[in-house]
């Protein structure tokens, strides 16, 4: 073989890896479970339709990353301070509610609204793409299950049932350090919460609850569950990421772990680079929050703005690739999905900037070895099914209460 020939086979063999791997990923449903983009759609002016320089989605980046369904995260911070009381919470989150469903009328021709399983497959189906929204935070119920209901009704369908704080209900992991316990897991009622979403067809979203909570939501659901954002604590000792016994106990209810991309929870270089950083900015941060107030726009390209300006040391995309295939290893391939949390976190790995980004993953995944099988269930087949599972316990509860 001439000294030539040999690099041009490699390239070749590469060149090949990659037009398979486009190949499957345009002909799979991409599904990602977290997207944080909601609030910008409560902005006047802003248009999903447009190509963004900043943030991590939009309709022109899902398509040229072929992603196909999106889990419109229904987000929402701890609601204290001025004006805020009884009330507040679910005005927020109907407000959210909205603003989701009106992205979708602004562009009917790439744009839908799903409420159950079929309506993904058939809105993908016509090219177009579907959005479900997965509520974050059971706070946002206000300790009343007619909330829960409403929520349902309006097309919520999966709630995180803690965001990194406690309710009056469930405790939560937090974000940092871990938090004292409150309920040490669910009440009465927090089980009673589960239950009403088994019979609605509500999945139960473990991301960001406590390990005491994760246990009696196991113990108490019907239904298969879901971490909707979640990465391996084997790999990255992190509060919001799962143990492997907790991977192994989501797979055994025929569940999804959906895969964190964000940098902070995968990677722990880039973690102990992140914590000197914020502890140095924390005075500048209070400051822009008491500017523009927490939780507000203005706030939040404030925030990004400054961090832009103290850049952290980039993942490389292996570290990302490592966790989906220690997930499969520990859960096996029926159980491991994508739940990047699109615009909720300050840092991806390097190659996965945004969603555009998405077929290299699919590529990464190929020359791992996985299987062509494999990858499409990573991709977005698996938490079809979990969707499709709860709809039939639904109905399945439904059917038993009637005959009641
Ligand atoms: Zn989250």
């Amino acid at each position: 073989m001439s000294a030539l020939l040999l690099p041009t086979l490699l390239l070749l063999q590469q060149d090949e890896i990659r037009a398979r791997a486009l190949a499957l990923h345009r002909g799979a449903i991409v599904l990602d479970t977290h997207s944080d983009v909601t609030p910008d759609f409560e902005e006047e002016g802003y248009d999903f339709s447009e190509r963004h320089a900043d943030g991590h989605m939009d309709l022109p980046r899902m398509a040229e990353g072929g992603l196909d369904v999106e889990f419109l995260s229904i987000y929402m911070g701890k609601v204290e301070g001025p004006g805020t009381g009884p009330g507040t919470a679910v005005h927020r989150a109907i407000r959210r509610i909205d603003a989701a469903w009106e992205m979708t009328r602004r562009h009917p021709d790439r744009a839908e609204m799903a409420l159950t399983a079929a309506d993904a497959r058939r809105i993908v189906g016509v090219g177009k793409i579907a959005f479900f929204m997965g509520m974050e935070g059971g706070h946002m119920i206000e300790d009343d299950l007619a909330a829960l209901r409403t929520f349902h009704r309006l097309g919520v369908r999966y709630l995180t049932l803690t965001h990194s704080f406690h309710t009056n209900w469930a405790d939560s992991a937090g974000i940092g350090s871990p938090l004292e316990p409150r309920h040490r897991g669910l009440t009465d009622f927090g089980r009673a919460v589960v239950r009403e979403m088994n019979r609605l067809g509500m999945v139960v979203d473990l991301s960001h609850v406590s390990e005491e909570t994760f246990r009696d939501a196991m113990e108490t659901t019907e239904a298969p569950p879901m971490a909707s954002h979640s990465s391996c604590r084997a790999l990255s000792d992190h509060p919001r990421n799962l143990t492997d016994e907790q991977i192994r106990a989501i797979a055994k209810k025929g569940g999804t772990v959906q895969i964190n991309f964000y940098s902070g929870f995968i990677d722990p270089e880039f973690r102990k680079a992140s914590e000197k950083r914020r502890t140095t900015l924390e005075p500048q941060v209070a400051k822009l929050r008491e500017k523009h107030g927490a939780d507000t726009p203005e706030f939040r390209a404030a925030r990004r703005e400054l961090m832009a300006r103290h850049p952290l040391p980039k993942t490389p995309l292996k570290v990302l690739v490592d966790h989906v295939d220690h997930a499969i290893r520990v859960a096996g391939a029926d159980h491991v999905g994508l739940g990047a949390d699109w615009d909720g976190i300050e840092a991806l790995p390097e190659g996965m900037e945004d969603c555009s980004k998405l077929p290299a993953l699919t590529e990464a995944l190929l020359r791992r070895g996985h299987d062509e099988a494999v990858v499409r269930k990573v991709l977005g087949e698996n938490t079809l099914r979990v969707l499709e599972a709860c709809e039939e316990v639904a109905r399945r509860l439904g059917e038993s209460r009637e005959r009641k």
